[in-house]
């Protein structure tokens, strides 16, 4: 039964009666025996960690759970444990349909058809509340760490290889917990992960620190355009910059996560995808809510990193995006004192 206390909004603390919330996910777990679960499009090691984490979990507990991702599993997740499980459509029908680490159910790339999720979870701030039950926490620093905290509420257990999916989720989200919503409690579950016998340094070097030199070279070419303005860095990967590098993903190898050590309070990367729709995304310091600009243009995502996928050439949506991204800092209260995570 949907909670109505689920679509008050979820930012910045739950509003919502959690024990009532935890009753109806452990309710709709126990009583499905075919479960889907499904993340979204370009899938980070959130979602990847997010679905195993669950998905292992369910397994455990003698359910059929098909996991799916429209992208595939990127290759550098491709150590998780049941990684090779993930499948790109749905084979079959199911009793449940979970989401988990979606904003929007368009994130899943149509992979449920028309049907409304059962269940999501994740921690989104551009949340549309989409499913019949909503277990959207707004300030949590990974829908991983969501899992990490509450899967024995919803009558699952840890173990191993489900701690390692989970921190992983926990590490590439936080950028190895260095993000300004790092939280006292988002380190206990990590060492909860641990001692559940997850492996820091290797999650770490696994999925944040190690790169391949293809992927080195294509940040090569992007830090070879890079640009600044007011407060702003930005760059741009192109096809050709791809094809040169003999780089073999869509995505920017997390060169923004480089782009946004820089002295600036936002930070921003177009990754050409095919002639006329460019991937954007924006990362921001403290004091500066970028979800809002990715709003503008289609997107969403949370506070510090932002991300759409918009139509037009490389040049133009990089002329308009960065328009429309120094109008926002134009308009942003001038410095305040502000600068002490919460
Ligand atoms: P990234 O820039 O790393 O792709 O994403 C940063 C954050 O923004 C992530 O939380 C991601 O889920 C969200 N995000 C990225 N692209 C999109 C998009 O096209 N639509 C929405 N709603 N969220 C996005
Ligand atoms: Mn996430």
């Amino acid at each position: 039964m949907q909670s109505d206390l689920t679509a008050q909004p979820i930012n910045p603390l739950p509003p919502f009666d959690l024990s009532a919330l935890h009753a109806e996910i452990r309710q709709k777990f126990a009583a499905a025996e075919r479960i889907a679960l499904a993340a979204h499009i370009r899938p980070d090691g959130d979602a990847v960690g997010s679905l195993l984490g669950l998905g292992l979990a369910l397994q455990a507990k003698g359910k059929q759970v098909q996991m799916i991702l429209l992208d595939g599993v990127p290759g550098n997740l491709r150590y998780l444990y049941g990684s090779q499980q993930i499948r790109r459509k749905l084979p079959e029908e199911a009793d449940l349909y979970v989401t988990v680490d979606s904003s929007e159910l368009a994130r899943i790339g149509g992979v449920f058809g028309e049907r409304k999720p059962d269940i999501q979870i994740d921690h989104h701030i551009t949340n549309t509340l989409f499913a019949n039950t909503n277990f959207v926490i707004g300030d949590a620093v990974a829908t991983c760490a969501i899992l990490a905290e509450y899967l024995p509420e919803w009558g699952l257990e840890f173990d191993q290889n489900i701690a390692a999916a989970l921190l992983t989720g926990i590490l590439t989200d936080t950028i190895g917990f260095r993000t300004s919503n790092m939280t006292p409690a988002a380190l206990h579950l990590a060492a909860k992960m641990m001692e559940h016998g997850a492996n820091l340094p290797d999650l770490y070097a696994q999925s944040l620190t190690s790169k391949t030199y293809e992927a080195v070279r294509y940040w090569a070419m992007g830090l070879d355009k890079i640009q600044r303005e007011d407060g702003l860095v930005w760059t741009s990967l192109s096809l050709a910059d791809r094809q040169k590098a003999e780089y073999p993903g869509n995505d920017d190898a997390d060169l923004v996560n480089v782009l946004s050590s820089i002295d600036s309070k936002v930070a921003v990367i177009f990754v050409e995808q095919k002639a006329d729709r460019v991937k954007i995304s924006w990362r921001a310091k403290l004091g500066c809510d970028v979800s809002q600009i990715a709003l503008q243009f289609g997107g969403g995502g949370h506070a510090a990193a932002a991300g759409a996928e918009v139509n037009g050439s490389l040049e133009s949506v990089q002329e308009r995006v960065i328009q429309a991204t120094c109008a926002f800092l134009a308009a942003l209260q001038p410095e305040t004192s502000d600068s002490q995570p919460q």
